[in-house]
């Protein structure tokens, strides 16, 4: 589970490499697999993800910030949580 203590302080410089995100205003559920999703459909979801991720601007912020946060869950800067890091 993320801990909402390492989260960035609510200043907007924390937070503004988020404007120029490629998943931005995109449907999340590319990033976070659903309940029970598992083998080949996992696989190819996560895939659609990094190839996102792999065009984003900010994929080092985003990197930086889900590390420092312990992300448990989701495709983050390329990254799948539970894979090997990018
Ligand atoms: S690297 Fe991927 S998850 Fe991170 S902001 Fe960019 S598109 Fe979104």
């Amino acid at each position: 589970m993320a801990s909402i203590v390492r989260l960035p302080l609510p200043i907007d410089r924390h937070w503004d490499w988020q404007r120029w995100a490629a998943c931005r205003g995109m449907d999340q559920s590319a990033f976070f697999h659903p309940p029970g999703e598992r083998g080949a459909p996992l696989r190819a979801r996560e895939e659609r993800a990094k190839e996102i991720c792999a065009g984003c601007p900010v994929r080092e912020q985003c990197l930086e910030h889900s590390l420092s946060v312990e992300e448990d869950y989701g495709t983050w800067a390329g990254w799948a949580s539970g894979s090997a890091a990018p």
